[in-house]
């Protein structure tokens, strides 16, 4: 018994001080491929990886030192050391602050995930990591160090941004007549892309991985054009500039945004009034309309406006959050996340560019009625409303993304369903909701004047997506979203995926990919918001 007594104390305290822990199984995909299985444990919320199979994944050698209670591992020379009990790590040489303490169970060493998700455990292993707690996917790969890749074309110039991790060194030059090269030494990128831009200045980007660098290879229209590069901080990127000749002309409206066929059949009262375009006397909308003094000091303006012209104020609009999840994925993947993460990356593009203002109806994880959500718009001024969704379909083949502009009929049965499910959020809104209904459709019959607009930022959007991700494009619909019938602007609702689809789910997962959506939208808006003269010619995103 007395034996014993240590050890049953031991248990004892244990149980007392120790959060319980269990066993749970992991993936692991690892380059793009699948790896193995692991066991993770987890503690409440938090999961951790045992310090052998982490080893084991970044291919690192592990060592224990029983008495000072340190565990070592080593990778490609730099050391990482970390302490039982401890909440903070050595990593190369560097003091980091552990998300968590690491455990000892059962004999192991348990590191908290987050830390192997962190920069500094990037760094030294010089792997990306990310860990979905809902799905149980680890997924590590090559740390890429330049990209994404943007382009953007202006008025009067194409601007490609190449993003750049601190310590790269670049060296451009001159290939041929045509043909302007980066090269980034001991640069990785994480994927490689070739796009043919066509727009009179540039006709091809291409950026590659070779052996011991990475390459940007820009291909220029014309001979002898001018050029920039310049370096900015925050995130480090390399921006190229190049002016358009003037003899290249104005750029081609390529990405041309007729409303589809049968929109213009179903909207022939709207659409059917040709716009007309005098250049004498500039039609009032080619300025951002000027909007009543908004009522309620807006959420994103405090920036001082240096410009006479006022900016153009996107609203953008993270469909569900709260009690309301929307569409839940294969994975359990809930669609409010994702709309905010997309609504976060397309107004991180926009803050980039002088020339917008953003606004997110919600920040976080909480509930907005619907009518809050326009609501919240028009106070502030908006010139455009955008919302933000993921998709969902009972056929599990279904993918791609759609973007929707608003119409009192759909513009097919499925559209109709569509919009049934994301109004159905009304039930939840409680007594009122559903009677504000007849106004939101009173209300926009005076809206109207909005829809040519709106479908032409839908169609510039879709065909600007189509370019930056390999989602199929489902295009453009008409539906009866109640969000967008109270907007006091061009509204547009994007679908940005099916998140019953298992690829599409994946793809949505993927910060990276999110990243490229953002992108595609944002180059939607900029070349509506080019045709709308809306862009001083100074202005330009960096
Ligand atoms: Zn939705």
């Amino acid at each position: 018994m007395s034996k014993r007594l240590p050890l049953l104390a031991a248990f004892l305290a244990c149980l007392a001080l120790c959060p319980p822990s269990r066993a749970e199984e992991i993936q692991v995909m690892k380059s793009g491929k699948y790896y193995d299985k692991y066991d993770a444990y987890r503690v409440e919320d938090d999961f951790y990886l045992a310090a052998k199979d982490a080893a084991q994944i970044y291919g690192a050698r592990v060592s224990y030192h029983g008495v000072s209670e340190k565990v070592l591992l080593s990778l490609q020379g730099a050391k990482v050391a970390l302490r039982i009990g401890g909440s903070e790590a050595l990593v190369g040489k560097r003091k980091v602050e552990l998300p968590l303490k690491t455990l000892l169970r059962q004999n192991r060493a348990l590191i908290p995930i987050a830390f192997f998700e962190g920069e500094a455990f990037s760094e030294v292993s010089g792997f990306d990591t990310q860990f979905n707690p809902k799905t149980r996917l680890l997924t590590v790969n090559l740390r890429s160090s330049a990209g994404p890749l943007r382009w953007f074309t202006y008025p009067d110039h194409t601007r490609i941004v190449l993003e750049l991790k601190d310590g790269l060194a670049y060296k451009a030059e001159k290939r041929g007549v045509r043909t302007l090269d980066i090269g980034i030494p001991r640069g990785v990128i994480e994927w490689s892309e070739k796009v043919e831009i066509g727009d009179g200045v540039v006709d091809v980007i291409h950026l590659r991985q070779e052996s011991k660098q990475a390459r940007l290879s820009v291909v220029l229209t014309g001979e002898g054009a001018r050029w920039s590069l310049r370096e900015f901080e925050g995130p480090r990127r390399l921006v190229l500039d190049i002016v358009r000749p003037a003899s290249a002309g104005p750029p081609p409206a390529r990405a041309a945004a007729e409303p589809p066929e049968d929109a213009l059949e179903k909207q022939a009262p709207a659409l059917a009034a040709p716009e007309v375009h005098v250049s004498e006397a500039p039609p009032k909308k080619d300025a951002p309309p000027v909007k009543e003094t908004p009522k309620a000091e807006p959420q994103a303006s405090g920036k001082e406006e240096t410009s006479a012209r006022r900016k153009v104020r996107v609203a953008i609009d993270p469909g569900h959050g709260g009690r309301d999840s929307g569409a839940v994925g294969r994975r359990k993947t809930l669609e409010k996340d994702l709309n905010l993460q997309l609504a976060k990356d397309l107004a991180r593009l926009l803050e980039e560019e002088e020339v917008f203002d953003v606004l997110l109806t919600r920040q976080a994880d909480t509930f907005l009625p619907l009518s809050d959500r326009s609501k919240t718009a028009n106070e502030w001024g908006a010139d455009l409303f955008i919302s933000m969704h993921c998709n969902a379909h009972r056929v599990r083949s279904e993918n791609g993304y759609e973007i929707y502009f608003l119409s009192e009929r759909a513009s097919d049965p499925e559209a109709e369903r569509l919009a049934e499910f994301e109004n159905s959020v009304l039930s939840l809104e409680g007594e009122g909701a559903m009677e504000d209904e007849a106004a939101g459709l009173l209300y926009q019959l005076a809206r109207n004047e909005y829809i040519n607009d709106a479908s032409e930022l839908a169609a510039l959007m879709a065909k600007t997506l189509a370019r930056r991700v390999d989602l199929s494009n489902r295009g453009v619909k008409q539906a009866s979203f109640y969000v967008l019938r109270g907007a006091n602007a061009p509204a547009v609702l994007v679908e940005a995926g099916f998140l019953t689809n298992s690829k599409d789910e994946t793809k949505l997962e993927s910060k990276k990919y999110r990243r490229k959506i953002a992108e595609g939208l944002y180059a939607g808006i900029l070349e509506f918001a080019r045709r709308k003269d809306w862009l001083e010619r100074k202005g330009g995103k960096r």
